[in-house]
């Protein structure tokens, strides 16, 4: 692992990470008015990134390039969400374009080669991690890589609970206790404060959302799709619709029947290629 290439990936991984910080906590100081276009200034005079070449994908089981995704609106969803405030919750994004936003549960399975294939396809993807759950094996440097593996300014650690409760099951303290305490150790370790909150089950209560926004939460994710080993699930009718959220965990082959994690995101890239989406970051929408 010391090769020079693995070398300067560690370089542009390190640049990319201080990059995401820095764009992360600059946009979660709670003071951006609503029309204040908050993720296309800064990307707007730099070139476009580029984007994998063919060969990137094909090594990883697809038969082509993802398309790009489209410029995402100037506006996300949550800009209007003052501090404090209730979160919005969000089960799918309002979009006409053929994008779904691929997101990754809890945080166990920690495979070195699915941080190679996203590294290699620039792909972009949000992490809700459960610190009892991500904290196991190598901890959270693993999610490192992750983040910066996705198109700049990176992929996201967003929050899914220090112990993966069934928040409906508690009091408001203790759910307090559950989605703050997740806040401030993902703060302190990745240098952003999280504003998407992911409920585990997708069970939540009116407290549930009383607490998140007390800590920081401005959007409750929930998911329209399923990723199962080789299939998808869909909440409504029998494929994807833009703007569909599409739940998956960091699972490995105990957990998928011999299936690798990097096996599971081909199948399900497979899909949504096959169907004629592609794949957008969902903070750039909410
Ligand atoms: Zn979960």
């Amino acid at each position: 692992m010391s090769s020079p290439v693995s070398g300067l990936r560690a370089a542009l991984a390190c640049a990319a990470a201080l990059l995401l910080a820095g764009t992360l906590s600059g946009c979660s100081n709670g003071s951006s008015h609503p029309s204040r276009p908050e993720t296309s200034a800064p990307e707007s005079s730099a070139p476009p990134a580029p984007r994998p070449d063919a060969a990137a994908y094909r090594r990883w089981g697809l038969d082509g390039p993802l398309a790009p995704p489209p410029v995402p609106p100037s506006t996300r969803l949550t800009a209007t969400v003052k501090p404090g405030e209730a979160p919005q919750i969000v089960r799918r994004v309002r979009t006409a374009d053929k994008i779904v936003f691929l997101t990754f549960d809890d945080g166990a399975e920690k495979d070195p080669e699915f941080v190679k294939m996203a590294e290699d396809l620039k792909l972009p993807f949000t992490m809700f991690l459960t610190d009892s759950i991500a904290r196991s094996g190598s901890g959270y440097g693993y999610f490192d890589r992750l983040r910066a593996a996705g198109p700049a300014p990176g992929n996201a650690v967003q929050n899914h609970t220090l112990t993966h409760p069934n928040l409906r099951t508690l009091s408001a303290e203790a759910q307090r206790k559950e989605i703050c305490g997740q806040q401030d150790i993902l703060e302190k370790r990745f240098g952003s404060r999280p504003v998407l909150f992911r409920p585990p089950y997708g069970n939540y209560n009116d407290q549930t959302l009383a607490a998140a926004g007390g800590c920081g939460v401005r959007a409750v994710v929930l998911w329209e799709a399923t990723m199962q080993i080789n299939d998808m699930r869909y909440a409504e009718g029998g494929g994807l619709r833009p703007g569909d959220i599409v739940l998956a965990h960091f699972r490995g082959p105990s957990e998928l029947k011999g299936t690798t994690m990097t096996q599971m995101v081909t199948n399900m890239l497979r899909s949504i290629q096959k169907q004629g989406y592609t794949v957008a970051r969902l903070e750039d929408y909410v």
